[in-house]
């Protein structure tokens, strides 16, 4: 790869994170004063005045699943096992930013699968769960994607997903359904072709 390309490494202290690409963290800041101005807001009133900041490095944080790299997070936590049982990891939080709104929906993700000789350290999985969701989503994508990761890291026999969301544009805005849960699964190898599996995998949920 040309060295010039490749992705620098930016610590932002006041974040906290390494990032893989620049974040322009001026420029959002610069955006989040006119977003107060368009909404009719003054950005010059005291209570406004260190929103900008604030806002930018909000938004550093919430997307940060962009710079980070898979690869780094899953460093050195995949194991090799005997066994084939399946491992469930019931309620890992989340919380994500609905593509359409920009607005937060948030939940918990189940995650199954039974291993093919690799295992992942079981903290791992928040932290997959993470890197999708901290990012501009669908819940169906980031239920998706979690599982295809999964997928292709562990090589297991199969994998299954189930995500639960409350969706903030749903409940403030709109139709304001203040109770409504959103379901999403995504199941792969033995968890879709074969039904006692994933009847295994979903008793262990309930
Ligand atoms: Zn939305």
């Amino acid at each position: 790869m040309d060295q010039g390309n490749k992705p620098r490494l930016v610590r932002d202290e006041e974040v906290g994170l390494v990032f893989k690409t620049h974040l322009d963290l001026d420029r959002l800041e610069a955006l989040s004063r006119d977003w107060l101005k368009a909404i009719g807001e003054d950005p010059k009133r005291e209570g406004l005045l260190k929103t900008p900041k604030r806002v930018a490095k909000a938004w550093a944080f919430l997307t940060r699943g962009y710079r980070e790299s898979l690869e780094e997070i899953i460093n050195g936590a995949l194991f090799e096992a005997e066994g084939s049982e399946m491992v469930v990891v019931k309620g890992i939080e989340f919380y994500s930013l609905c593509e359409h709104h920009l607005l937060p929906f948030f939940g918990q993700v189940h995650i199954g699968y039974i291993p093919d000789r690799k295992i992942l350290g079981l903290s791992k999985f928040a932290r997959v769960v993470d890197h999708f969701a901290r990012r501009l989503q669908v819940q169906e994508r980031l239920t998706t994607q979690i599982a295809e990761a999964l997928w292709d890291i562990l090589e297991p026999k199969g994998v299954g997903v189930v995500a639960e969301g409350v969706h903030l544009c749903m409940m403030m805005r709109g139709v304001e359904k203040q109770h409504a849960r959103t379901l999403t699964s995504a199941m792969l190898g033995v968890f879709r072709e074969d039904l006692k599996t994933r009847e295994e995998f979903l008793s262990l949920l309930r």
